[in-house]
């Protein structure tokens, strides 16, 4: 998570703020808008500067506002001991849903502060402590509230993964083609001279009978030299029960 600093022409001093019970998330009522926006806008009311310690835009990216250990001017009467995010949008008229980047941000926000700053700190919207029906009836309170951000592939994540997953599976099927390959090689080219773990299990037993019966003796070496080819006659053979004595 990155907050941008940003710099803005204060317009008096500021007084510190000694506790942090409340973060309050808010909205900006305005469809599009930047932190600079509403730090003109806040001092045309008069005040110092923006009223937030935070602003967020509805790509994700997070600004800072007053400073983080300040009496912010967003909630009357809870100041002192509250922070304050804002989040570019309408979310009471305009716009019914907040886009993902800005809604996965706030909460990494909120995360941050109460990680890093004020863990006992309650995350509330602006209406549930003050006179107001900010953030707004669409904005997504419960889910920002209880955290619970659920990741949504983007189109280009979804693609890419895809393409990834086609790309195994043809790499897969080219192996598999391989192995039928080398499996053929085998059954072609190999020679079976004994019977041992290297003849193929369902030949053996078939293999023992021939030899026992005699039909089948090596040569001076005692080598069987059979082929894949040899070993299936000799198990029809077996079947047949031409090796029975
Ligand atoms: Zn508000």
């Amino acid at each position: 998570m990155q907050i941008i600093e940003e710099k803005y022409n204060w317009s008096g001093v500021f007084s510190n703020r000694s506790k942090t019970d409340y973060i309050v998330l808010h909205h900006a009522e305005a469809v599009k808008c930047t932190a600079q926006d509403v730090h003109s806008w806040h001092r045309a009311n008069g005040w110092t500067g923006i009223g937030y310690h935070f602003f967020v835009r509805k790509d994700g990216t997070i600004y800072c506002g007053r400073p983080i250990n300040v009496v912010g001017a967003h909630v009357q009467g809870m100041n002192s001991c509250s922070v304050g995010i804002c989040a570019e949008g309408d979310y009471h008229t305009k716009e019914k849903t907040m886009p993902q980047a800005q809604k996965k941000s706030i909460i990494e926000l909120c995360q941050y502060l109460k990680k890093n700053y004020y863990p006992n700190a309650k995350i509330v919207g602006h209406r549930e402590i003050g006179d107001s029906n900010c953030p707004g009836r669409y904005y997504p309170l419960d889910e920002i509230k209880n955290m619970k951000y659920t990741e949504v592939l983007t189109m280009e994540q979804y693609n890419e993964l895809k393409s990834l997953i086609e790309k195994q599976a043809a790499e897969i099927a080219d192996l598999k083609n391989i192995n039928k390959q080398l499996v053929n090689v085998v059954q072609t080219t190999m020679v079976y001279d004994f019977n041992d773990d290297n003849m193929p299990d369902w030949a053996r037993p078939a293999v023992q009978a021939a030899q026992d019966y005699g039909a089948l003796v090596g040569d001076e070496q005692g080598r069987l030299g059979l082929s894949y080819k040899d070993l299936r006659t000799i198990v029809r053979e077996y079947r047949c029960g031409m090796y029975n004595k």
